[in-house]
């Protein structure tokens, strides 16, 4: 039984076992005729006395263990020892003033890592291994970091202490998997730095920002650089949707029905918005109006305070101001000045959406009622309310008085009308416009992936404009090469984009051209950064575990953790 529950070396007899409440109290002594003075290292068998020591262990049974040694104190023989008595030892169980065993502690420890403090107490609560959140920190506080000695592969990348204004960088190391160093910062000398005292590092996986692409240079110059491949791509469907942002045209051709009847859609002048209809509605034939197809999504002009806007915004950059100072000076967002610096002309934004409202479901019946003659929208709301209607009055009277413009100028206000007259209907049956952010996807996406709805929205966007058919393919073209790690088809690529005479994705191959060498490693290695990117989501949830309140070295610690053998 002593052997069961005490390491061998450790000669403890146990006396007794007790259980009260939720706890288990084993009573032992250690029987030990000798030892060693930790000073002087002498041989005593002079016992000078016992004492007693209170430690908490392993939970047996999902209860508490508390155990009591009665352990012995030796006097030091040695006469020019400062050290005049010590404890008998017992350091690989219980290290000297330890109010836990070892064995319990690494528990604590695995635990506190795991989960933090105040998450750590309370499954440890559970596990009848009581301690204080407190404790828990201290403990990973006051362990010790066992990062492996060299690196081939890292990766690295920033990550936020609090975003869009504190940033740290994280470096991982791609062939282990793990994490091995955070920075509290990523100011390109910091990084640098690092790299510095890696000399041993061959390969640097990093996004394609400027300060790690320099850090990387200059910190580790023996080593290849590759660039991030989700980067790579996520700033192809960026140039997609650039192009996209120009060719309105094509965008508006994606939200077409493909019930339309070419002709009647042809016969509806673009400017016939509904909601916009201003014309009187006496003078309007109803076949037009009262149709059951739909208008093209508009755009409106942009309004004269965008243009003006838009115009300061050129104006300025072309003074030779950076983007941010015109962001300073105009008071405007970082992002709308880049887009108007890299715009042709002011964007034009899509006429108001249809979108659905509390009133969709009742249309048909709203409608029914309608040309039956009740133009009265009190009375109309009553009805659906009765029928489980939950908006209110206003939602109906709006509706009512879109419809009322097509009555004629004597019967608009009657609440009833006349068996003579029957009411046209104006019907909200635009589709919704597609943004190109949302028609980008249909270039980038594989073409199997799209359901039937969104392959003909496709070959619709293809077929309205020649230079779809070439973005499409130059964007499927590169997709392909990243992800087949195809580089040799790079250079073609590139010639083939400068000849396209497609302005975004000529500026996206620039970019790729100033880091090219990156690029095709990209192209050709293994290594992304896909990882680092796992291990920032592992770093923000730990982060946020702890409710933001821990300092960098508890962050760093965790982060950096690895369970043994795990
Ligand atoms: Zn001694």
């Amino acid at each position: 039984m002593d052997e069961l529950i005490f390491p061998a070396e450790m000669p403890l007899r146990i006396e007794q076992i007790t259980k009260t409440g939720g706890q288990i109290d084993i009573y032992a002594h250690l029987q030990r005729t000798q030892d060693c003075c930790p000073n002087c290292h002498t041989t005593s068998s002079a016992v000078h006395g016992r004492y007693w020591r209170h430690p908490q262990d392993l939970p047996w049974l999902g209860l508490t263990v508390r155990l009591h040694l009665e352990v012995q104190r030796f006097a030091c023989g040695n006469n020019g020892c400062p050290r005049k008595t010590f404890a008998g030892g017992m350091t690989e169980l219980l290290p000297a003033r330890a109010r836990r065993t070892t064995r319990l502690k690494e528990q604590h420890l695995a635990t506190a890592y795991l989960l933090g403090g105040e998450a750590g107490r309370r499954l440890l609560q559970l596990l009848g291994m009581p301690i204080s959140g407190d404790t828990l920190i201290r403990d990973i506080r006051q362990s010790g970091e066992t990062l492996p000695a060299t690196v081939r592969v890292v990766g690295v990348d920033d990550w936020a202490f609090k975003k869009g204004q504190t940033y740290g960088s994280i470096v991982v190391d791609l062939e282990r998997q793990q994490p091995i160093d955070l920075l509290d910062t990523r100011e390109t000398e910091a990084v640098t730095a690092w790299f510095q005292a890696h000399p041993e590092i061959e390969i640097v996986s990093r996004d394609r920002g400027k300060e790690f692409i320099k850090a990387a240079t200059d910190g580790a110059p023996q080593a290849e650089q590759v660039a991030d491949r989700w980067h790579l791509l996520h700033n192809l469907r960026e140039a997609v949707v650039n192009f996209l942002q120009q060719q309105t045209a094509c965008v508006q051709a994606v939200a077409q029905a493909p019930t339309v009847d070419q002709d009647q859609a042809e016969a509806i002048p673009a400017e016939c918005n509904p909601a916009e209809a201003e014309v009187a509605p006496e003078a309007v034939p109803t076949s037009l109006v009262a149709q059951e197809s739909f208008s093209p999504p508009t755009r409106q002009a942009p309004s004269p305070r965008r243009q003006e806007r838009f115009d300061e915004v050129r104006h300025l950059k072309q003074a030779g101001y950076s983007n941010r100072a015109i962001s300073r000076q105009l008071k405007m967002s970082t992002t709308t000045v880049r887009k108007y610096v890299e715009a042709e002309q002011c964007p034009r934004y899509p006429a108001g959406r249809v979108s659905n409202s509390k009133l969709t479901p009742w249309l048909p019946y709203l409608e029914e009622r309608w040309q039956a003659g009740c133009t009265n929208a009190s009375q109309l709301w009553r009805e659906i309310k009765g029928q489980g209607f939950s908006g209110c009055l206003g939602l109906v009277g709006l509706w009512a008085s879109e419809q009322r413009k097509l009555l004629p100028a004597s019967q608009r206000y009657s609440r009833q009308q006349p068996e003579t007259v029957q009411p046209s209907l104006i019907r909200q049956t635009r589709p919704v416009p597609w943004s190109a952010q949302r028609a980008s996807w249909l270039i980038i996406l594989d073409k199997e992936k799209l359901d039937d709805e969104e392959q003909a929205a496709r070959s619709r966007m293809l077929e309205v404009d020649p230079q779809v058919v070439t973005v499409e393919r130059l964007a499927q073209q590169f997709i392909q090469m990243v992800k087949e790690r195809s580089g040799q088809g790079l250079d073609p690529w590139l010639q083939d984009v400068t000849a396209s005479g497609i302005k975004s994705l000529q500026s996206f191959a620039n970019g790729l051209r100033s880091d090219l060498a990156a690029v095709r490693n990209a192209l050709s290695m293994p290594w992304s950064n896909g990882q680092v990117e796992g291990q920032i989501n592992r770093l923000k949830f730990i982060k946020r575990q702890m409710y933001g309140r821990a300092k960098l070295d508890l962050l760093r610690k965790r982060v950096l953790y690895r369970a043994p053998s795990a």
